[in-house]
């Protein structure tokens, strides 16, 4: 449903309409300019020829210098989506499940579909703030359990997990030597502060993302924090698929890591107000939802079919994604806060209407 009304979308703006897009999580702000100049100095100096499929040295040293490992554990990925479908893809095999927290990130289950694994969702509710229950996740574990996926901060909820939480569930991972992959690609923006699976024991799959800090969607590139096994299967399935992602990206994506306190306390202003503003518009209508720990997106409950919502709230030139998109939720749908200040406001206003 995500793809199907994006394809819409498109469709409509080709055709002269103008359409507020609240159905994709791709920042508005262009990537930072010197992220860019690096690119093209790196494209002018040659660096356009096939490289490494683990990614540059000079990124992943930096990247294990920043989160404390060692080099020979990061591997660069095009996009974190690649980091995440890759690992899948050398750690589970036709049989398997995995488990996950819904609502969640439709990708992670038809990536488990792609390759022959049940997805088991631990379904989660609005009435308890979106919390993970940690005895529900264990029920649904069992013998052919190969991986539990966390997504911290969460998309669509935009909540972070609590940090008695995150440890349980390295916890049940360890124990029951199940491979846990988190997914960070929020964190650096998140308004609460996110601990990371890298502050627990364990042999976990870390996952994160240049495209949402940085407004880098379109340059492709992510990576992972594995252990040196898994980095060197990561790296064997590079090799045979995308070779690797152009050396160009990975320079400027080493000014982005130079540049990234600065770029990331600017990013997290932005959607706190857009947060803060959402909060107050849709406060006043009678639509149910959590605050956002983090950016881009609200997951507001409206009692209604949001599939039928979706495409009748596109006649009034607002895109937002329904529920189903994210699991068993028809009642819901995603609001990406993704378009610029005046655009938010006004769609904001729109759909207040709606539930007014
Ligand atoms: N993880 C989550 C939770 C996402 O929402 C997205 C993009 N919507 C991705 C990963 C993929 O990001 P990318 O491949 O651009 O790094």
């Amino acid at each position: 449903m995500l793809y199907e009304i994006a394809e819409k979308v498109i469709k409509l703006q080709n055709e002269g309409k103008k359409i507020i897009k609240f159905n994709v999580g791709d920042p508005d702000q262009s990537t930072n300019e010197e992220i860019v100049e690096a690119a093209f100095r790196a494209i002018k100096e040659g660096k356009t020829k096939y490289g490494s499929s683990s990614g540059e040295m000079v990124l992943r040293e930096k990247l294990a210098e920043i989160y404390n490992v060692k080099a020979e554990n990061v591997i660069i990925t095009p996009g974190s989506k690649w980091a995440i479908f890759s690992s899948m893809f050398v750690s589970l095999k036709k049989g398997d499940n995995v488990v996950l927290p819904s609502p969640h990130w439709s990708a992670y289950e038809l990536m488990a579909k792609q390759i022959g694994v049940e997805t088991r969702l631990l379904k989660c509710e609005l009435k308890s703030d979106w919390r993970i229950d940690v005895d529900k996740m264990n029920d649904l574990i069992d013998e052919r359990t190969k991986m539990i996926i966390l997504n911290n901060p969460n998309n669509p909820t935009s909540k972070v997990v609590n940090e008695k939480t995150v440890k349980e569930i390295a916890e049940i991972s360890n124990e029951k030597d199940i491979k846990l992959l988190s997914d960070e690609s929020y964190s650096a923006i998140s308004f609460l502060k996110v601990k990371s699976i890298l502050d627990f024991l364990g042999d976990h799959i870390y996952v994160n993302s240049f495209s949402k800090t940085f407004a880098m969607t379109g340059w492709r590139i992510g990576f992972t924090i594995s252990n040196s096994e898994l980095a060197e299967k990561l790296t064997r399935l590079n090799q045979i698929t995308m070779t690797c992602v152009p050396q160009f990206i990975q320079e400027a994506t080493l000014k982005a890591l130079e540049l990234r306190d600065r770029i990331a306390k600017d990013v997290k202003e932005v959607y706190r107000r857009r947060a803060d503003l959402a909060y107050d518009i849709l406060s006043r209508s009678k639509l149910e939802f959590s605050r956002p720990d983090s950016p881009f997106y609200l997951f507001p409950r409206c009692h209604g079919d949001s599939e039928r919502l979706a495409f009748d709230m596109l006649d009034d030139g607002v895109a937002v994604t329904p529920g189903t998109a994210f699991g068993d939720y028809k009642e819901y749908f995603r609001i990406a806060l993704t378009a610029p200040d005046k655009e938010v406001e006004e769609g904001l206003k729109k759909i207040a209407k709606v539930f007014s």
